[in-house]
């Protein structure tokens, strides 16, 4: 009766210990909390990366001796999300991603993941693209100059090929204009929360497509809201215009373009919509990577970079909103940017109003 006990209770003990060696050789940290945040165990690399001491650690609630700024919110939202890129208590040049898994009825597993090095790398590849896009700006801004003056009528000869010259030289200046844009957003945390006066910004994304088609394309703007947005100007400009230039470029003469401003209780709505070319299904994933093109032909045809809609997503992400897009190839395509109701603002004149009202008494 005794004997196989006694075997079953080492063969525990040795699995046991094996899950523990484990645990121990991670480089990763782990904490287990229970259903009020206390800790119950932890492995050594949590020791270091969270400065945690055994045994005084164990039973204290995590957040008292754990202080990363935001974990308790996190952990009583239920960590749903990875908490990404927060500075380690111990390290200051040590960053990690956390998460938080349930298991059992109340219990849940704390991992801690050092990404310095991949963050490192990231900020490489970004200051490396800048770089590069800042030493081209100088020569491309020679060499166009010079092309610019140069008269192609003069030389017949050379005529056809400096036309192309000058084309191909814009369309580079253009890439790396871009490629500075997104560099820019790419560094930016947190934006200017200024007023963005929707009603001129509307009239000059309108006047910018007239000026793009040059009456090839009818023409119409529309606001159904007389709110302004919170946030960069410059960027939601650039942004709203990539999608205006988008339209003209994808939609053949005599099609239409609209422009149209919107908003309701949960939010506001900036949406171009074309009747054009429109968009197959298996492309709309993909529109916003990084020179993504549908049809890298008619792209280039019209001065596309394949640029355009990644600073749209760039910009819209740093604004708390995101880009939906509705399409159908052969009759056209709809890009709405979607803004939460935290980004709107009543009217200037309203408050001045409220503020001219005579006080009470
Ligand atoms: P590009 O400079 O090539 O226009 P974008 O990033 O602005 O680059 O857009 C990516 C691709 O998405 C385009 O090359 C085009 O194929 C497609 N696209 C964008 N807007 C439209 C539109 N309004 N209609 C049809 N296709 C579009």
């Amino acid at each position: 009766m005794t004997r196989p006990s006694a075997h079953r209770r080492s063969h525990l003990v040795g699995l046991l210990r094996a899950f523990r060696d484990a645990a121990a050789a991670l480089p990763d940290a782990m904490v287990a909390i229970d259903g009020a945040h206390r800790i119950r165990w932890f492995n050594p690399a949590a020791g270091s990366i969270f400065g945690l001491a055994y045994p005084g650690a164990l039973n204290q609630p995590l957040t008292s001796v754990v202080s990363i700024p935001g974990l308790d919110e996190w952990i009583n939202r239920g960590g749903a999300d990875v908490l990404a890129s927060v500075t380690s208590p111990t390290n200051e040049s040590m960053h990690l991603n956390l998460h938080l898994i349930p298991y059992d009825e109340d219990s849940a597993l704390l991992l801690a993941r050092d990404v310095s090095q991949v963050l490192r790398l990231e900020q490489m590849r970004r200051d490396f693209i800048a770089n590069v896009s800042h030493e081209l700006r100088t020569p491309l801004t020679v060499v166009h100059g010079y092309l610019d003056f140069i008269e192609p009528e003069q030389i017949p000869e050379y005529e056809s090929i400096i036309r192309e010259l000058r084309s191909q030289s814009r369309r580079m200046t253009q890439i790396v204009e871009d490629l500075l844009t997104l560099s820019r957003l790419d560094a930016e945390v947190v934006l200017p929360r200024a007023r963005v006066p929707m009603e001129p910004m509307i009239n000059a994304l309108k006047r910018d497509a007239e000026g793009l088609s040059q009456g090839r394309h009818k023409v119409t703007a529309s606001r159904d809201s007389d709110r302004d947005l919170e946030g960069s100007s410059r960027d939601l400009y650039s942004a709203f215009s990539n999608l205006v230039s988008n339209a003209v470029r994808y939609t053949p003469i005599g099609g239409t373009i609209h422009i149209n401003w919107s908003s309701d209780h949960r939010g506001g709505r900036l949406r171009v919509t074309d009747t054009g070319y429109g968009i197959s299904p298996q492309h709309l994933p993909r529109l916003t990577e990084r020179f993504y093109r549908v049809s890298t032909s008619r792209s280039r045809e019209t001065g596309g970079t394949g640029l355009g809609l990644s600073i749209v997503k760039h910009v819209l992400q740093l604004h708390d909103a995101h880009l939906e897009v509705e399409s159908q190839p052969g009759s056209g395509s709809s890009f709405t940017c979607v803004f939460g109701s935290e980004r709107l603002l009543a009217p200037a004149k309203q408050i001045e109003d409220c503020r001219d009202e005579p006080s009470a008494g």
